[in-house]
């Protein structure tokens, strides 16, 4: 083993500390295992030194009874190493999974934009199981595989260190083996790794994009780009096994090497009147052959051992090298801001694109219970402007400020609590009605109800087998469009924030659902502060203020009357839009 492994063993070692009791067990009885190794050569020696002669030393029953307890021993220690080593393996999985969710929840955005959800998926389910597991038999193979060898070559020691001293040269040579390999062994899963996530965000995308996937006739590339993905991940997995198969071979050509030089020097010694019997010689090869299979479990142990480490690597990478959200401590008391905005020269230029800012230099104050329309053309920056609010991204220049303060002083829970969002892309989760309502919230049935019924939904929602505890299915698939829109508006309203982001919807709603979606939208926003990223005419005319932009900058802004009359940016999209 070389020292980066043992540091890499390190940095694992303290999640697994809750159960280092397991670990203890598993290894104090592969300790017993292995110690009853020897003792069959051992009796091997006894049996021909002193079994056949004149008189034995020993009652013939000694033998089975000796035979059978030495097998329950090892049974019952096999056992308990086993279990102990399953217990103890999968506690620590249990305290790795539920710190990389818990960095999920917490972390600073950038995370969702660098890993793709199928990578992140791989590391959370699958990676950090399958490491654990890889590891611990790895660890436990190397445990009790050393330890047999170390407990078979202190028989060897004893009953003949001359020929002992033999293996013992071999050592390096196997050590030499040992590294090379492992190190090949350590690359190859890395780009494993990489290549198991390309392959895994194939199946993502398609998964999420079938239907567009299938109106282009575009599964033949697609099967061309898993196809090519899968490729290299078997010629990587072949890449594996034939690193980790070739160490077996040399290390047993090594035993070998050992093996015939004892034999000579064994004869040898016997045919210069040395002290070796007939049974201390068979002794001597029985436990030297018996060497030879833990030797080779030992150099089959590098591959498992090696990608377990790299698999549980990456889930502690996960949570311990993602920054997490930082907030400040400012909250309102009784929790309910006021709701008045106010950006101050602010800028925001997304990674990798500094030359074109999605916003420059916004100036913009809203007023508590004021509602203002943003328009413009797409790419003006209008969401933008509206992720900044609840710190979804960070203004590269400028301050925005809630109720006066700014927002990097707010809690982040705090902050949060003051924004409702109901966006075009409603987001369900596969739980009741009533859960997505209140989601986040304790769910208070009756309240629950009037948002049904204030957002047009709760007529739908009463036909439905359970009402609002009928689950409503994997991301809402069963609702239409307009009923996930009203389902998310009754959400908004159940929160009852103080400030309400409306990026407001254009996908086709038949014209009754539009109404009541409007209408309800129309009492959401009574009473709160409301930026509403606007497409339809009704939204813009009621607005108290309209804001164009246009390349991230305010180009112009005034009530919808106001700005028709200045004939500028608005004038002329508004006499696209709205020709009628
Ligand atoms: P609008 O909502 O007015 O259509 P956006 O705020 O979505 O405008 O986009 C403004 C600019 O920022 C566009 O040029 C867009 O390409 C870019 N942009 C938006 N979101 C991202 C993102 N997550 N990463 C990089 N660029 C982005």
């Amino acid at each position: 083993m070389s020292t980066p492994l043992l540091q890499r063993l390190a940095r694992i070692a303290p999640y697994f500390r809750a159960s280092r009791i397991g670990f203890v067990v598993a290894f104090g009885a592969a300790i017993v295992a292995a110690a009853t190794e020897p003792l069959l050569p051992a009796l091997l020696k006894k049996l021909l030194d002193e079994g056949f002669g004149a008189q034995r030393s020993f009652p013939l029953w000694a033998v089975p009874v000796f035979i059978v307890g030495l097998y329950v021993v090892r049974g019952v220690a096999h056992f308990l190493s086993a279990y102990a080593l399953a217990w103890a393996a999968n506690r620590g999985v249990l305290t790795l999974r539920e710190g990389m969710f818990a960095r999920l929840l917490d972390a600073a955005p950038a995370l969702f934009t660098e890993r793709s959800a199928s990578s992140l998926t791989n590391t959370l389910v699958y990676e950090v199981q399958t490491g654990a597991q890889q590891l611990a038999n790895a660890l436990m193979m190397v445990v009790r595989d050393s330890l047999t060898s170390l407990f078979l070559f202190g028989y060897l020691l004893w009953l003949n260190w001359k020929l002992t001293l033999f293996i013992v040269l071999l050592a390096p040579a196997v050590a030499f083996v040992m590294r090379a390999v492992s190190r090949r062994l350590d690359r190859l899963t890395r780009a494993w790794q990489t290549a198991t996530d390309e392959l895994a965000y194939v199946v993502e995308e398609n998964t999420l994009a079938w239907r567009i996937v299938r109106l282009h006739g575009a599964a033949p590339t697609q099967r061309a780009r898993f196809g090519a993905q899968s490729n290299r991940l078997r010629q990587l997995m072949v890449k594996t096994a034939a690193a980790g198969a070739i160490s077996s071979p040399i290390t047993q050509l090594i035993a070998a090497l050992a093996l015939s030089a004892v034999v000579v020097m064994a004869l040898w010694q016997g045919a210069t009147g040395g002290q070796v019997t007939v049974g201390g010689f068979a002794a001597f090869i029985t436990a030297m052959l018996m060497l030879v299979a833990p030797l080779k479990h030992l150099s089959d142990a590098a591959a498992p051992l090696l990608r377990g480490v790299r698999a549980l690597e990456r889930g502690i990478e996960l949570i311990e090298n993602t920054p997490e959200e930082r907030g400040g401590t400012h909250a309102p008391a009784g929790g309910r801001g006021r709701g008045a905005i106010e950006l101050r020269g602010v800028s925001l230029a997304y990674r990798g694109e500094e030359t074109a800012p999605a916003l420059d230099g916004v100036n913009l104050a809203v007023a508590a219970g004021e509602t203002v329309a943003l328009v413009g053309p797409s790419g003006a920056g209008k969401s933008s402007l509206v992720n900044l609010l609840p710190r979804f991204f960070e203004p590269t220049a400028g301050e925005l400020r809630l109720d006066g303060v700014p927002l990097t002083d707010w809690r982040l829970d705090a902050l949060r609590r003051q924004f409702a969002l109901v966006s075009q892309d409603v987001v369900l989760f596969n739980d009741s009605v009533a859960a997505n309502v209140a989601l986040g919230d304790t769910i208070d049935k009756d309240r629950v109800r009037a948002a049904l019924a204030s957002a047009h939904l709760l007529d739908f929602v009463m036909t439905l087998p359970q009402g609002i505890d009928s689950t409503i299915g994997h991301n809402g698939s069963e609702l239409s469009g307009g009923q996930r829109q009203r389902l998310a508006i009754a959400r908004a309203i159940y929160k009852d924030a103080p400030v309400l982001i409306l990026d407001e919807a254009t996908s086709a709603l038949d014209s009754e659902s539009e109404r009541a979606v409007q209408d309800a939208l129309e009492r959401l926003m009574e009473g709160r502060t409301t930026l509403v990223i606007a497409h339809r005419l009704s939204t813009i005319e009621h607005a108290d203020r309209v804001v164009a932009m246009d390349g991230g900058r305010v180009v112009e802004q005034g009530t919808h009357a106001a700005l028709l009359a200045a004939g500028g940016l608005y004038a002329r999209l508004h006499a696209m839009q709205f020709r009628t």
